[in-house]
Formats: structure tokens, sequence, C-alpha cells
């Protein structure tokens, strides 16, 4: 197992090793932890090479290494800080060394060893105070280094390759000392007893060739990222986890941009035949990439789209190549003598361009201007720079070009100076100048996925998105309240299935945060989200008023709360029949009307009555269009231009308009609507003499994808009582449904069949869209989770169903879940607004029943 600079770091960092260590043993293996050193201490030790003659300079970083490392030792409660201290008398040798002015490539290897030598104390030390009995080993006791023909010095002493292969003498010894061995990555041993390194992503290759010397049964590189994604996820956050790699695919993607894995790991476990994870250290449960020799996908298709910058181009032109026998052997001569490794070569009768890769070469313009004299005696040449190299990566990419065409299309539209189609067939690449490429790429990735040449469907290859993973912490600031009752929603579930359960705590929770809000005078429940009698009580017993669009509404909550006084209830209905008007103007409701027709036609109903007026404001907000409540498309409110129709006929039958009211639509996250919805209404109301009321709707949304940004009732609350404060002659009311209560609801289901066709596999559950019409009416996305197996990796890519013989009678389209067996309890987040209320009998199946926690 590796875990990087910052999975070593913090003493909970050590804790999340030791238990992951501890798990397989548990499981009876045995490990070895290889460390990098602790973040940006390696940065350090490189400023510190360069110090030379500088001793006050090489002092001061020296302090802060030191300083480091004891911060750590302290934050970790270890007794005795000798072990680390003889590293830092070392490190006190070295900057007396001879050999640190003259900044000797021997003196900066052995400098730079010190971080890894001096994490891995540490880690030793503190494993062995948490009771795991951890072997420390000094990884160059392993790792021979070996130059490469034509390596240069400066590579062979701080980017060094190490002789490897399996050693069964090595795994045999260490087998019999122990079951947790910690040693470090980055360093090998030189020669006899001098120190070499690595060079970048050193301690992932460290850890391949352990695994490889040791034929381990697997090598898990544990770092900060769920794994290799299709695409940078900084460029494309929609970028998709890759679950399974072949060997070839990963050395492809690391080679050609992915930072997450040194592409030179890949050779030794390949060699080897170890199969390679890459690991989240923060979040374990995920399934990661797992790298291993086949691919599980027998078909060719686009795996990942990568990009490097900072690409020099050479481009040399001669009209005498053609056909003259060894002008590339004199071309690339030159390259050889001035060090620089050539990475892409395109060729044409006249040209040939190559690529020069920064991370490759030790690139500078010296090097660059003498390798250009060089060529100039045998051509024309052109330095192109700075570039950037896009590159396709997946198996058979010659056979997918037919499938290509939008992409190459993109590129059709650009300077591309270089195609170049690997010779294995597992890329195709273009350069293009470096300023266009982090636009283009998640066009790319759009358009790969489109096209389907990225499979994204496949869950055997790609998993969850960039952007769901990493708003899954961020977002959800408290787990949901159902994570804590587990066990008891599964009681719930055997005894009746399907059933929707609501949690009354967090209906009260939900009201009290919107009672904060000082500016809103009166808050009304609009009862339309969720009628349950106990909801109404306890919303009821919060304070609030409710707000009704139907006679029988006003009838529930009559029943539910019998001695409610008629002046809470809200009447806010559309399209109603007279007969319901006149009931409630009866039972001493407020009523709103919402069209001309009521006061035209029925004028004398009104009659000396308050009233409200809903109007139009000309836009809808929301959701989903389906939810939008203003503009000419929608059937509610009167258009402002009716507006002094309406009044005149108030008038004339004696009507008062005492309040106006605006609801445009519902699920909105931005608190500024219901500024500007305040703002309309009150210079609206200012032109009326008795209004008193403004009313501004409900439609506060909760957050339902992981990505969605939760409504901030903050900047709401201040909004609203500035818009208040400009207007203060006005009362402001409210009436929110779903803010109260959607939360608050889950919809249990238990699992009646799976089923696969082809790569599609289904899920489905005895809860249909007769339980749950919102996903099929709105396109409403609800987090599904497989209750009975809550905590397990949720690897497997399945559609959600329902009973009804429907296809839209989809739940959860492409859901990731552990595998799921008949009778497993599935749980439907968010559910407890539209969710019940709406439900019907449709197939004469019984909807969902109600229970209240
Ligand atoms: N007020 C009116 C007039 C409505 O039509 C609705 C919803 O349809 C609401 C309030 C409640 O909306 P939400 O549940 O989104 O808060």
């Amino acid at each position: 197992m590796k875990f990087g600079g910052t999975s070593v770091s913090t003493r909970t960092r050590w804790d999340t090793i030791a238990e992951i260590a501890a798990s397989h043993c548990a499981n009876g293996k045995r490990v070895l932890i290889v460390v990098s050193a602790l973040s940006g201490v390696t940065d350090l030790l490189k400023r510190l090479g360069e110090t030379r003659d500088d001793f006050a300079q090489a002092r001061q970083l020296r302090d802060t290494l030191v300083a480091r490392h004891h911060a750590l030792f302290d934050e970790m409660g270890l007794p005795k800080r000798n072990a680390i201290d003889a590293w830092m008398a070392r490190l006190d040798q070295l900057l007396e060394d001879p050999r640190h002015s003259e900044a000797r490539l021997s003196w900066q290897a052995e400098l730079l060893a010190l971080g890894e030598l001096c994490s891995s104390t540490l880690g030793a030390r503190y494993l062995n105070e948490s009771r795991l009995d951890t072997l420390w080993l000094d990884a160059r006791d392993f790792l021979r280094a070996e130059a490469l023909p034509n390596q240069s010095e400066w590579g062979q002493w701080l980017s060094a390759s190490v002789r490897f292969g399996h050693a069964p003498e090595i795994a045999a010894g260490l087998a019999s000392r122990g079951d947790v061995f910690i040693t470090q990555g980055f360093i090998a041993r030189k020669d006899a007893s001098d120190t070499a390194v690595l060079g970048r992503g050193g301690s992932d290759t460290s850890a391949a060739y352990f695994g490889a010397l040791l034929n381990a049964e697997a090598v898990e590189i544990w770092t900060d990222v769920p794994g290799m994604f299709s695409a940078n996820p900084r460029q494309v956050p929609d970028a998709r986890l890759l679950v399974r790699l072949d060997y070839a695919e990963a050395q492809e993607i690391a080679t050609t941009g992915a930072k997450v894995l040194h592409p030179r790991c890949i050779h030794p476990v390949r060699d080897a035949r170890v199969p390679i994870c890459i690991r989240d250290t923060n979040r374990p449960e995920l399934p990661g990439t797992e790298i291993g020799w086949e691919a599980r996908d027998p078909v060719p298709s686009v795996k990942a789209i990568s990009s490097r910058k900072g690409l020099t181009l050479v481009s040399m032109e001669t009209i005498s190549m053609w056909q003259q026998v060894g002008f590339l052997a004199d071309v690339f001569e030159a390259f050889k003598r001035h060090g620089l490794s050539v990475d892409l070569i395109g060729s044409a009768e006249t040209n040939v361009t190559v690529s020069l890769d920064p991370s490759d070469n030790l690139l500078d313009s010296d090097v660059l201007a003498r390798l250009c004299a060089d060529l100039e005696r045998c051509c024309r040449v052109k330095v192109i720079a700075p570039c950037a190299a896009i590159t396709l990566v997946g198996r058979g990419m010659r056979s997918m070009l037919h499938r290509l065409s939008a992409v190459l299309a993109e590129f059709g539209a650009l300077d591309v100076h270089l195609i170049s189609q690997s010779s294995n067939n597992l890329n195709l690449t273009f350069v293009v100048d470096e300023g266009v490429v982090d636009a283009l790429i998640p066009r790319l990735h759009a358009l790969l996925i489109q096209a389907d040449v990225m499979r994204v469907t496949d869950s055997r290859v790609f998993g969850t998105s960039w952007s769901e993973l990493a708003q899954v912490q961020t977002t959800r600031r408290q787990p949901a309240w159902w994570r804590g009752q587990r066990e008891r929603l599964l009681e719930l579930a055997q005894e009746a299935s399907p059933r929707y359960v609501y949690s009354l705590d967090q209906v009260r929770a939900q009201a009290q945060a919107l009672k904060a809000i000082p500016a809103v005078d009166r808050w009304h429940y609009a009862l339309k989200a969720n009628p349950h009698a106990q909801i109404l009580k306890a919303v009821h017993a919060e304070g609030f008023a409710f707000e009704c669009v139907s006679w029988n509404e006003i009838a529930a909550v009559r029943n539910a709360i019998p001695d409610l006084q008629a002046e809470r209830i809200l009447f806010t209905p559309n399209f109603a029949p007279r007969e319901e008007y006149r009931a409630a103007l009866h039972a001493g409701v407020l009523v709103t009307l919402d069209a001309l027709h009521p006061i035209t036609e029925w004028g004398e109903d009104f009659a000396g009555r308050d009233i409200f007026l809903r109007v139009d404001l000309g836009v809808g907000r929301g959701h989903h269009d389906k939810v939008r409540t203003g503009g000419a498309q929608s059937k509610f409110g009167v258009a402002l231009d009716e507006i002094a129709a309406f009044r005149e006929h108030a008038r004339r039958h004696g009507a008062r308009i005492i309040g106006l009211h605006a609801h445009l639509g519902s699920g909105i996250l931005d608190a500024a609507h219901w500024r500007s919805v305040h703002v309309q209404l009150a210079s609206l109301a200012e032109q009326f003499n008795r209004i008193g009321i403004l009313d501004i709707g409900g439609g506060l949304g909760v957050p339902s994808r992981p990505r969605d940004e939760p409504l901030d009732l903050v900047a709401l609350a201040s909004a609203l009582a500035e818009v208040k404060q400009a207007y203060p002659q006005f009362q402001l009311w409210m009436e929110p449904g779903r803010f109260l209560v959607a939360e608050a609801g889950v919809l249990l289901a238990r699992v009646t069949q799976t089923k696969r066709k082809g790569e599609v596999r289904y899920v489905g559950i005895d809860a249909g869209m007769n339980s749950l019409i919102r996903p099929a009416l709105y396109e409403a996305w609800h987090e599904i989770v497989n209750l009975s197996r809550l905590g397990q990796v949720a690897d497997e890519l399945v559609q959600v169903v329902g009973p009804i013989c429907e296809t839209g009678d989809v739940l959860g389209g492409n859901r990731r879940l552990p595998v799921c067996r008949e009778g497993d309890v599935i749980l439907i987040a968010e559910a407890g607004a539209y969710g019940a209320v709406m439900a019907s009998r449709y197939n004469l199946r019984e909807p969902a029943s109600e229970f209240c926690l």
C-alpha cells in the first residue's frame, strides 16, 4: 500500500492508514506500507539543495523542516523524538558537507531522500504505538538503481530506474519477520552505498517495484482522489471514474496526461501481473480504479481524453529529405546528443515534426537553441510553442474512426500542428495551440459520449462522475436523518411495503429554520405538498397558517386541527368552480382570485369582502417546465395588463383588494428570486389604496442532486429584510410546501426482481410511478440507496424501476447500487413532498402507505 504526501501529514490520516492496514491483516494478508515525504517537504528539500553558499537561507529552510516534523511528532503524541532527531542530525551533516556548495548530484539525492526517511520513521513509531506491530525497512536495501542506456548523469541520480523482478528469497525473508512493514517510496541504492531518487511520481513507482519484487497479491495506491477519470475533472466536472482498465490503457492514460498515477509504475506490475488499484484515503468505500491484465469490456471504446500542456514542437523542413538515406538518423542523432527524448513524430515528404514533452526533458531555451543550431546544418528548423497534445485513449482506436466525425469536426476548426495515431492502436493524438485546450476538452468529452464511443453506460468500466462524487461530501452538510434510523426503517419496511415514512422532527426543524427569518410576518404551509394530518398538526404547533387550493384541502386542515381560526387559512384556487369560492367565503377563509372571470361573472359573491389578487409577473421559475407558474404559457394569475380591469370590477362590486400574491414556481434554490418578487409586488402595491399584505409565494427548494447547493436562508433573510426596509408599510407572507416536508419523507420499497438486458441492468421494486410520480412527471432526481446494504461498495450501474406497465415507470435511471437481491429494502430519499399526495391506483395497484415517526 502506498500513501502519498497528504495521506501521511496528519495524525488522523495515520489513523486511517492503521485502520486500512489492520483490516488487511484481519483478512490474513501481510502488508508493506510505502510512504512519501510529508506534503511540501520534498519541495523544501529541493530548495535547500539549491542554496549553495546562501547559508542563511539554508538555515531557515532547515529550521522549517525540523519544525514541520516535530509538529507532527507532537500531534501524534509520541513520547520521544530521538528517532526523528537522528535524521535531523543527518540533515545538519549534509548541510556541512563540502558537496553542498557544489550541489553535487549525489549530495542532492541524499538530501531529497531524507523526506521519506523521516515520514516512514514517524509512521513506524505511530503504528507501533497504535498496537500495530510494524517493522521499519530501509528501501535502499531492496531497490537498486541501474543506469539506462544513454541516461544522463542527472537522470541516474535524480530520476533513477530500478531493476525489478520477483525475488522469492526477499519475500520469504520478510514473511518470517512479521506481518506489517513500512518503508520509503522514491529512494533506491546506487552503487554500493550511495542514494539515488526516482524522480516525479517516485513513490508510486517504488510501490510498483516492491509489488513486483514480492509478487504481491495487489498494489494499492492510496491517494486523495477516487481514481483515474475519463478526463481531467478540473476541466470536465462530468468526467467519469474509470473503475477498470487494463495495463496498456492505464499506461496510455498516465503517459498522456493524467497525473494520478506515474506512467513508470505500470511496467513493473504488468510484467509481474500484479493488479494495481487506486483508492481514495478519504473515502475507502469507493471502488477506485482497478488496473489488471484483462479488460472487462471486449468492444473497442474510448476510455479517456487527456491533455498535456507545455509541449514544444520542432518542425524540420528540407527538400533533400525525399528518399535521402540517413536523414532521419542524422536528425535524431542531434536530439540524442542534447539528451532530449522525442515524444510524437509526424512525417511528410519534405518535413518531419517532433514533439518534446517537458516532463521527460530538462528543456530550457539554451538546450533548444543548441539543438536548433545543430539541426540547421541539415534542414530548416521551426520551433512551435507552447503547444498541447490532446489524446483519445482506448483499445481499437482505428476501428472507431468512422464514429469520431463530430470530434474531428471540432479539430477541423482549429490549427492542428500534428496528428499521431499510436502504432499500438491505443491512442489518437492531436497537437494544437495550448490556449484552446481548456475550452475544447469538455466539448470533446461530451461529443465522445454522445457518439457512444465513450460508452459511459458500461458499468464494468465507467463509474460515477467527478461532480457527483465531489459534491456528495460538500453539499450534504449533515447526513440525512434516515441514515441514523436504518434499523427502524428496515423494520417498518418489513411490516408493510411500499411505505412512505415521515420524520416529524425533520418537519419541525425546517419550520424552525424558516421562522428564524424575521422579515416574514406570517408563514403558511402549502398543504398540497403533503396533507398528512400529523404533519398539519406539527406545522400548526410551529405557528404556521395554511395555504389551500381546494375545498377538500380546507376541509382536511379543519379536520386535523378543529380549533383552527378560519382566517388562518388562505384559499388560492385556480379554475375552481364557483361553489368552492362561496363555501370558502362562507367559512370566513381568506380568498385569492387569480383570474378576471370570478370577479366579472360572480362579482356579487365578493361584495364587501377582503380579497387577495394573484398576479402573473410575466415569468416563471422552478426546477422543471411543469412547475413554472408564471408567464403566458402558464394558467395562473392575472396578467399585468388586466390588473386595471380587475380593480375596476372589484371596486364596482365593493370587494376590497387587501393583498397581492405571486408564486412563480417550485424548487427554486436561488434566494435572489424572492427578493425580486418582493420588490415587484411592493412597487405594484404602491399603486393600490388598501393593500397591506404581500404574499410572495412558496417554491423554496431543497437540494436533490448531489451537486445542488442548498438554498441560502441567510441570504434570503437579508434580501427580504432589505426590501422590507424600503417598503415598511407592507406585511410580508410566504407559503412554502416542499421546503418543510421534502427531506422529511422517504419511500421504502422492496426489491421484487432483477434483470439484465445486454449491458443494462434493472432493479425492480414494489413502488412504482403510482406511488411516486415525480421522476416520470418532472424528471425529478431522488437519491436512491439500498438500505439493506448501506455502506457496501455501490459499484453496479442500474435502472431502478417499478411494477407499473409504463416505460416511464423509472424511479431512478443510471444509479449506482451494491448488487441488489430480491427482498432488499430500497430507500428513495426526499420523497416527503408531492409524493403520497400525488399517488394513484393506476394498474389497480395500491400506492405506498404512510407512517409518521
Ligand atoms: N403557493 C402556490 C400558489 C402554489 O401553487 C404552490 C405550489 O404549487 C406553493 C405555494 C408551494 O410550492 P412549494 O411546495 O414549491 O413551496
